[in-house]
């Protein structure tokens, strides 16, 4: 068997690296070649042409024809609103009008490749202008000209490849569009070079249950073409993988599939202690899937998502309506919904200060809420004429909340717009020190595991230079989840996970060691978490987060869980005498 190396160290002496690393998303694994996705191409220079206008000409308009080709021979494969959108473009690349002002430009003396820049970016502007479904049109007019001006260089298209094949996209970074196209029978798993485990991308990528080990550096340089095993749970890019190797994936990918065709049942613990499976939501739309993967109701629906592209603040009868989409969805169960949590990764036009030189340290959350009470009643007011009669249990919380002022200040204003169930976040370590205080207002806490990791580790979640630091495994971000933990149970009250944390299966049994009683995640997390905690008793469950909080980091942390769960399981096979 080949030894596996980290990245670095052996490279460094001459010696081949087999296994790139990064942050995992997700719990699942992949076998396949590896399609690296070209970047955005720099702009052609402005310099004068002085070759033979009339061959450029014809060249150019060669590029053109050929795009259109392409694009409406994607679109047949594609199928579906693919092939509308894909229709659309070769007919751009086919206009007239395009064509003319692209010869006009050439015998004004350009360059075929400056001339479809410049004539493509005026009527992106005209259509902009425009304003509606032609302004929406204009980003598909920058993309035909990115495809034109490649096919005059002669260099790969830029954007999401294309393969009548499943493969591992490798990419700098996924714009959240390019994940929302992913064609999930072909993208086998996404590697990228940028990026951290908790960035939205990431999150983006988990719900679409799209195995994915983000900030891997050195993954531009994998060859495309070459197979290599993308392991989820390890964070690792296997890219000389032995045929033993891919057989042992291979191997593991069918009892995963085979977990996941388990009966789904409440989520609970191997001694029936209950642990309820919540799913975490951004709009009414996952409402189907969450509800097919056997989420108990929704642990975290993160509001501000609806609301990204909004210039002005939502009014309370839009509000209403999408609240409702969602709950007519999950009537008799319960949902919590958080509060706009706007600022740092999600600014909104309407809620956020510009100008904030850490906005994750800025006017966030709660912060920009209460400086804009007005958005905040109007949500509530929203939330709570929404539920009714919808028969939803509502729970509401905050966001980015501090301690028992900001808690206390949140939860008197919920209940007097009537708002049965509020509670808070707990994001900020300060939060999860002062829980038990936070729970003599709160009805309940929910532990933000992704920001609490980036507040108490002091690494941005953004950042894939720092995604070594931002791991929920950490023993500071687990004794401080144990310190919420221990409020809960003080005070009888609920204390949830909604990070990403919730959504690994081992770490989700740990969450529990330490006093969490519920646990909302990516729906597509859920039959993992599900199998894993029937593994375990509670007694258990505390056992390996005893263990786990007396690591030093969150390597060791990881190693003495496996370590606990081999010694028992080589106990529980060991023949009785
Ligand atoms: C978190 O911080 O863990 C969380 C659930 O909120 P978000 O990821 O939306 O910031
Ligand atoms: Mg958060």
């Amino acid at each position: 068997m080949q030894k596996r190396t980290p990245p670095g160290s052996l490279a460094s002496r001459g010696i081949t690296v087999t296994t790139l690393t990064g942050a995992g998303v997700g719990r699942g694994s992949a076998v396949g070649p590896v399609l690296i996705m070209a970047e955005h191409l720099p702009a052609p220079e402005a310099t004068p042409f002085t070759g033979d206008a009339a061959a450029e000409i014809e060249r150019t308009l060669a590029a053109l024809a050929e795009t259109a080709l392409e694009l409406q021979a994607t679109g047949e494969r594609a199928g579906g609103e693919a092939k509308e959108v894909l229709e659309s473009q070769a007919l751009m690349a086919q206009d007239p009008a395009i064509a003319d002002d692209v010869r006009d430009r050439i015998d004004g003396g350009v360059s075929g490749e400056y001339a479809v820049h410049e004539a493509f970016a005026q009527f992106q502007t005209m259509l902009t202008s425009l304003g509606g479904y032609m302004a929406e049109r204009a980003a598909d007019l920058g993309d035909v000209a990115q495809r034109v001006i490649a096919n005059l260089r002669g260099v790969p298209v830029p954007g999401l490849p294309e393969s009548d094949v499943p493969f591992v996209l490798v990419a700098r970074d996924l714009a959240p569009a390019d994940t929302a196209l992913l064609d999930l029978t072909k993208v086998l798993a996404v590697v990228t070079s940028g990026g951290g485990p908790t960035s939205h991308t990431a999150i983006l990528a988990r719900s679409k249950g799209i195995p994915a080990v983000v900030g891997a550096d050195g993954a531009l340089g994998l060859v495309s073409g070459g197979v290599v095993i993308v392991d989820a749970a390890a964070g690792t890019i296997d890219s000389a993988p032995t045929d033993e190797a891919i057989s042992a994936a291979q191997a593991a990918i069918a009892a995963r599939a085979a977990a996941a065709a388990e009966p789904v049942t409440p989520g609970r613990l191997a001694d029936g202690t209950a642990v309820p499976l919540l799913a975490n939501v951004g709009s009414a739309a996952d409402a189907a899937s969450a509800i097919e993967l056997g989420a108990e109701g929704v642990g975290l629906f993160r509001t501000e998502f609806l609301f990204l592209d909004a210039a002005s603040a939502p009014t309370v009868e839009s509000q209403e309506a999408q609240y409702r989409e969602l709950f007519a969805a999950f009537s008799g169960k319960k949902v919590v919904v958080r509060v706009l949590d706007a600022g740092a990764d999600k600014p909104l036009e309407f809620l956020t200060d510009d100008g904030e030189e850490n906005p994750a340290l800025g006017r966030r959350g709660l912060r920009a809420l209460r400086a804009h009470e007005d958005i905040l009643r109007d949500q509530l007011r929203a939330l709570v004429e929404a539920a009714d009669g919808t028969g939803v249990d509502l729970w509401v919380m905050a966001p980015m909340v501090a301690d028992s002022e900001d808690g206390a200040y949140f939860t008197a204003l919920a209940r007097e717009l009537g708002v049965r169930v509020a509670g808070v976040m707990v994001e900020v370590p300060s939060a999860a020190l002062l829980a038990e205080q936070i729970l003599d207002d709160a009805d309940f806490i929910s532990i933000g595991t992704n920001d609490l990791t980036q507040y108490t580790l002091a690494a941005d979640r953004q950042l894939g230079t720092v995604a070594n630091y931002q791991d929920p495994w950490h023993p500071a971000v687990l004794r401080l989840v144990g310190e919420a933990g221990r409020a809960g149970a003080a005070t009888g009250k609920n204390v949830g996970v909604c990070g990403e944390a919730a959504a690994d299966p081992l770490l989700a049994v740990v969450l529990v060691g330490l006093g969490v009683t519920t646990l909302s995640m990516s729906a597509a997390a859920l039959a993992d978490v599900r199998h894993e905690l029937l593994g375990h008793t509670l007694a258990e469950a505390q056992e390996l987060a005893a263990g786990v909080v007396a690591s030093r980091t969150a390597a060791g942390a990881r190693a003495k869980a496996a370590e606990i769960v081999a010694a028992r399981r080589a106990a529980d096979d060991a023949p009785e005498h």
